[in-house]
């Protein structure tokens, strides 16, 4: 018995028997290699094999020409992606998963640049990826992509693949063609239900016919509560209750939101959790065989068992849960939910990587993506165990001693404060980013288990050093706010006249409650992330009347290529928070500052009673730079080389660490 037995009950899912209800649902992991599966996707997947999913969707396949979205894609009408795949599929099926390939073509909201093809759509709306407009597909169009989709689910079934599952899911074809707003078509593939059911119908029978009744056929799907426009649960439980009837597919996945609303899709941490469970609930009312699956921001494995024992769904997805840990499902099955590495929701390196076309990998967790270099999220003992000195106990210092630890060496850890995490405890204090102090108790309880010896409120000087009797030291004392004001629209200006002035102050100052900034605050947000824009948020939310000057176009420019930025800015806009964009502070008289429009040159002086610097830190080097010259070996890792984002940090203390 575990302490989650509704989420280890094995699951009959056709020809299969799932071994947990955790799934690692579909997601473009963005890793092919000229269009085909390698070492680096059999690594992502076989880690996650291992760490027990009980099964894993692989990430989709475009079925024609037209569908092709991402430079990572998989080749897509080509024979030659069957052995590639079989690696995997062979590979994770010995561990114990069972197999399945999703399928997808994203209708009007393609990608020129990586397709060069027109985007197809079953009344040529237009595109919510960009600017252009789609193709109303003809018959024999329609026809020609069916058929894009039976032989990819062949080429799926003969490199070995359980099943597959359609891509139903965000406004995509298939589910373009069930919605009335874009399924405007008088023939016979549009107007009523029958018709709008057709082409997903012909795809789903067609592929049954291919392959035989031992393969797994399911869907994905999303409900969009933001948008009126979009299938309601109503409309998919009139589907989902259409395909049980005719027992056509074996499961649905109920995820959230769609391209016309991204931000719920991946949610951040500004998001509830189970977002998918609702759509999963209803349509379990109304299925009698198919399996149902809730995905979207099911975090832990306790709301994962949580969903299981209500019985509102017979699957969960966890994909950012167990990117961020591989082996979250044999920690859960082995009662050791305290050691699950928890994402943070902040999508920094899943989707942030995945929006810029670059394979994906973690904040947290630096191997995913490099499972295949780096033998896996797991490590190789030392075979000459040493006396590891960290100083400093930022997310660098905390990643170098725990994987040093990991690996057998003896690890002493000294932190000038008293407490660990360094600046990104302080951003951890920002609204909603509890989960980051979650990740900092996480390695307080890693370093306990592995014995690493932590002294706080030790600020070590060159000079004591030796002290220690360490065999190397490293050096991870992370970086300071800089006091200059400097802005990168006015980079000449390298220090902010009045700066020095008594009611400026930093990020650090506020989070750590040691600011006080008075009634009107400004604050200059020159790194246009979540360094000020959440400490605007925070300031808001104590009752100050924010005004946010950024040289950015917007705010939140920065993290864009997370998808949070919508939901920070209507966060600020909730709490009042004001904001000029492309704007300069030329000044700053103690009273208020002059305010330049960096398009028009226009001045303004703007009234407040403190100002916030929300820019890059400053490397604080003191003691690696004492330490020059010694006879000592010296590594130095994270904001002490160069002030940067955690996501640099982590990956630094992880590499270093491996390599002691
Ligand atoms: Fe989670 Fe952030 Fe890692 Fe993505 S990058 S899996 S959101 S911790």
């Amino acid at each position: 018995m575990t302490a989650h037995s509704h989420l280890f009950e094995p699951l009959d899912l056709r020809h299969k028997t799932l071994r947990n209800r955790i799934v690692f649902g579909a997601h473009t992991a963005n890793m092919a290699e000229d269009g085909l599966p390698g070492e680096r996707h059999l690594g992502y997947y076989l880690e996650r094999a291992r760490g027990g999913a009980a099964m894993i969707v692989v990430e989709p396949v475009p079925v024609h020409a037209t569908a092709v979205l991402t430079r990572g894609n998989f080749r897509h009408n080509d024979d030659s992606i069957i052995p590639a795949f079989r690696k995997i599929t062979e590979a994770c099926k010995a561990e114990g998963a069972v197999m399945l390939n999703q399928l997808y073509h994203v209708g009007q909201h393609g990608d020129f640049d990586l397709s060069y093809q027109p985007n197809w759509s079953p009344s040529g709306l237009p595109s919510f990826h960009d600017s252009d407009g789609s193709h109303k597909m003809t018959e024999v169009e329609i026809e020609e992509v069916i058929m894009g989709f039976v032989a990819a689910a062949r080429r799926a079934y003969e490199a070995g693949f359980d099943g597959v599952e359609l891509f139903a899911a965000y406004n995509a074809l298939i589910d373009q063609f069930w919605l009335p707003w874009n399924n405007r078509r008088d023939d016979r593939w549009g107007g009523c239900f029958e018709n709008r059911m057709r082409f997903s119908t012909e795809i789903i029978t067609r592929i049954r016919k291919q392959v035989g009744e031992d393969f797994i056929i399911g869907i994905a799907t999303a409900s969009d509560h933001n948008t009126d426009i979009a299938l309601s649960n109503e409309a998919l439980q009139e589907i989902a209750a259409y395909y049980d009837a005719r027992a056509l597919i074996d499961y649905i996945s109920c995820g959230t939101a769609s391209y016309f609303d991204f931000a719920e899709l991946m949610p951040t941490f500004f998001f509830a959790e189970k977002l998918g469970v609702p759509l999963a609930e209803s349509l379990k009312q109304v299925v009698k065989h198919t399996r149902i699956q809730a995905e979207s921001h099911i975090r832990t494995p306790e709301n994962a068992n949580t969903v299981i024992a209500a019985q509102q769904a017979d699957m969960v997805s966890i994909v950012r849960g167990q990117i961020a840990d591989p082996h979250l499902a044999n920690k859960a099955k082995e009662g050791r939910d305290a050691d699950v590495r928890g994402c943070i929701s902040c999508n920094q390196m899943c989707w942030g990587r995945r929006s810029r076309d670059y394979w994906i990998s973690c904040l947290v967790n630096p191997s995913a993506g490099r499972e295949f270099e780096w033998g896996g999220d797991r490590f190789s003992p030392s075979d000459a165990p040493r006396h590891v000195l960290v100083i400093g106990g930022g997310p660098a210092g905390l990643e170098c001693a725990r994987v040093a630890a990991e690996r057998g060496h003896r690890v002493t850890l000294v932190e000038a404060s008293g407490e660990l995490g360094g600046q990104f405890r302080l951003a951890g204090l920002q609204p909603r980013r509890g989960q980051i102090s979650e990740l900092i108790q996480w390695y307080n309880r890693q370093l306990e288990k592995l014995n690493v010896r932590v002294k706080f409120h030790s600020y070590v000087e060159a000079g004591e050093i030796e002290d220690y009797h360490a065999d190397c030291v490293v050096i991870a004392t992370g970086s300071l706010p800089s006091d200059s004001g400097f802005q990168r629209g006015i980079p000449g200006m390298d220090e902010l006249p009045g700066v020095d002035k008594a009611n400026v102050w930093s990020v650090e100052d506020v989070m750590s409650r040691a600011a006080r900034p008075g009634n009107k605050v400004m604050l200059i947000d020159d790194t246009s992330d979540w360094r000020g824009g959440g400490t605007a948020l925070h300031l808001a939310q104590q009752g100050h009347a924010v005004i946010i000057i950024t040289g950015a176009a917007m705010v939140g420019k920065s993290v864009q290529r997370t998808a949070g930025d919508v939901t920070l800015r209507q966060q600020l806009k909730k709490y009042g928070v004001m904001w000029m964009t492309e704007s300069v502070v030329m000044d700053w008289r103690g009273d208020g500052g002059t305010v330049r429009g960096l398009l028009d040159g226009m001045e303004v002086f703007i009234e407040a009673d403190g100002l916030v610097l929300a820019t890059t830190n400053i490397a604080e080097t003191t003691l690696l730079n004492d330490l020059a010259g010694r006879d000592l070996e010296v590594h130095s890792i994270g904001d002490c080389v160069s002030p940067r984002l955690a996501v640099a940090a982590i990956y630094e203390g992880r590499v270093l660490a491996m390599k002691l």
